[in-house]
């Protein structure tokens, strides 16, 4: 199972449906057992809503989405 950095490593992938099978099914069972993750997973995941919900109405600056995301990486240690 991967750990907590892996987890949110991948979870942009994992949003975006971009792992192969077995990796989302260890991803999710590590999410479920773990509330530090799942709370990064539903606050990437209601981000994305509001960003796709905007992008539709506004025009955003470009690299604007990426900035945003970027606040939100794990940090390198
Ligand atoms: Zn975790």
């Amino acid at each position: 199972m991967p750990n907590c950095q892996e987890t949110l490593k991948e979870l942009e992938l994992f949003l975006d449906s971009e792992l192969p099978n077995a990796r989302i099914e260890e991803i999710m069972a590590h999410l479920t057992g773990c509330t530090d993750c799942q709370g990064a997973y539903e606050f990437h995941a209601e981000l994305r809503t509001i960003v796709r919900v905007k992008a539709k109405r506004d025009h955003l600056p470009e690299g604007f989405t990426d900035r945003l995301l970027a606040c939100f990486e794990p940090q390198s240690e």
